[in-house]
C-alpha cells in the first residue's frame, strides 16, 4: 500500500459509485440498524440528495455488554433490502472472523472498527476476500501501525482497502476523540489508498460535524463518513452525534456544492 512503486492512486469501484480518484464520496447512515422503518426513513433522504453509500451497524462493538448489540443477520438483511431498493451500496462492520462469510454475503464494503484494527487474524481473513474493506485506524494506533494493518489485508491479495481516520484518544474531553487531520494528509501522501474520515466518531457531537467534514476534505480525504438518524433522540446508540435528516441533507448538498472548490 506504500506509495513507493510509482503506483497511482487506488480507486475502489462499487456497484453504485467510486471511492477515490476525484469527486468527494459520502458514506452516511445510522450508527445502528434498528429496524426497517428507521433504516428506510434515514436512507431515503440521503439517496434523494445523491448519497450512494449507506452505512449502518448490524454487529455493534459497544463499550458495555448491556448496551444494544445490533440486529445481526436481521440488520444485514434490512441493509441489503433497503440499499437495493434505493440503489445504494452497503458499508457495515464485521466484528469477528466467524462472521466474515455472513457479512460478506450482504455487504458491499466490510468495515473493520477501531477496536479491531489490530485483530490480525481478522485482517488476514479479509485479505483473502474479494470485497473492499474500510479499515479504521485504532484509537491508540500510530499511522505506521494503521498502514501495517492495511498491509496485512493487502498481503493476502486484497488491495481494495480504504484507510479511515476516526479520531484518536488524547487528553481532550470536549470531543469524544481527537480528529487527527495530519494523519489524513499523511495517509494520502504515504499510501495509494483512498482515505475516509469518519467525522461522527471523531467528534462525538453533531455541532462540529459539518465544519470538520470540510476540514477533512481540505486535508485530502477522498470520502467523508457521518452518522444520521430519522429520529436521533430515540437512537439506540450514539444518539448525541447523529445528525437529523434535515442537517444530513443540508451537509450533503453543501459538500456537493463546494467539492470542486476544495
Ligand atoms: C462505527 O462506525 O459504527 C463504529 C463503531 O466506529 P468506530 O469503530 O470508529 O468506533
Ligand atoms: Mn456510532
Amino acid at each position: 500500500v506504500h506509495r513507493n512503486s510509482g503506483a497511482g492512486d487506488h480507486v475502489i469501484t462499487l456497484p453504485h459509485g467510486r471511492i477515490g480518484g476525484g469527486e468527494a464520496a459520502i458514506i452516511a447512515g445510522p450508527c445502528s440498524v434498528e429496524g426497517r422503518d428507521q433504516l428506510y426513513k434515514t436512507a431515503k433522504p440521503l439517496r434523494d440528495a445523491g448519497v450512494r453509500f449507506l452505512r449502518g451497524g448490524a454487529f455493534k462493538p459497544r463499550s458495555s455488554p448491556y448496551s444494544f448489540q445490533g440486529l445481526e443477520e436481521e440488520g444485514l438483511i434490512l441493509l441489503r433490502e433497503v440499499a437495493d431498493e434505493l440503489g445504494m451500496d452497503v458499508v457495515t462492520e464485521v466484528l469477528s472472523v466467524k462472521d466474515v462469510e455472513l457479512v460478506a454475503r450482504y455487504a458491499d464494503v466490510l468495515q473493520v472498527g477501531t477496536r479491531n484494527m489490530a485483530n490480525f487474524s481478522l485482517l488476514k481473513v479479509l485479505g483473502s476476500l474479494h470485497k473492499p474493506i474500510l479499515l479504521k485506524r485504532g484509537m491508540c494506533a500510530t499511522m505506521e501501525e494503521a498502514i501495517l494493518a492495511a498491509e496485512y489485508i493487502a498481503s493476502g491479495g486484497n488491495n481494495d482497502i480504504m484507510l479511515c481516520e476516526r479520531g484518536i484518544r488524547t487528553f481532550e474531553t470536549w470531543t469524544r476523540n481527537t480528529l487527527d487531520l495530519a494523519a489524513v494528509a499523511l495517509f494520502k501522501q504515504e499510501t495509494t489508498l483512498p482515505v475516509v474520515v469518519d467525522v461522527s466518531h471523531a467528534l462525538g457531537r453533531k455541532d462540529l460535524v459539518a465544519r470538520m467534514a470540510f476540514a477533512a476534505l481540505a486535508a485530502g480525504a477522498d470520502a467523508v463518513m457521518f452518522e444520521c438518524h430519522c429520529h436521533p433522540a430515540a437512537a439506540l446508540s450514539d444518539a448525541d452525534q447523529q445528525l437529523d435528516m434535515e442537517q444530513a441533507v443540508a451537509l450533503v448538498r453543501h459538500i456537493r456544492d463546494c467539492d470542486a472548490c476544495i
